[in-house]
């Protein structure tokens, strides 16, 4: 398939970055662009300040993540996020 030249997305936090993955699949070139400065390390910033509350990943979005990226869960985990058997949800199998 021949790809097109340029797709913008507004907006680069969890669903502009999603995607921006998906339109780079047939987009020769994807420009994010955000409000904010993308910061030099990991933490809350004033476009997302949902960012300080804990977040949840489901084990089907971080298989969708893993898919598009790689190993996220694994990059997830190495920055300090809980693992399942760590982080228990209503909905978590007993074990
Ligand atoms: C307390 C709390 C707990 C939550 N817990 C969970 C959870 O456990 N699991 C879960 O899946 N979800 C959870 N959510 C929901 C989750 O945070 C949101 O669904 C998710 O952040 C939405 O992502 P988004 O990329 O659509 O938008 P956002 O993360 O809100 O990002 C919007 C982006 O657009 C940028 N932007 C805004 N306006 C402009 C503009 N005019 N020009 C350019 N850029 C702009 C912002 O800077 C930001 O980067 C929680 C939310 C809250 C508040």
């Amino acid at each position: 398939m021949r790809k097109s030249r340029r797709a913008i997305v507004i907006g680069g936090s969890l669903s502009g970055l999603l995607a921006a993955r998906g339109l780079s699949d047939a987009y020769d070139q994807v420009l994010i662009f955000d409000r904010d400065q993308v910061p030099e390390s990991i933490g809350p910033r004033r476009g997302v300040p949902q960012g300080r509350h804990v977040h949840g990943l489901l084990a089907r979005g971080a298989a969708a993540l893993d898919d598009l990226f790689g190993d996220v869960a694994d990059r997830l985990l190495a920055a300090g996020a809980l693992g399942p058997r760590r982080c228990r949800t209503p909905t978590s199998p007993r074990q």
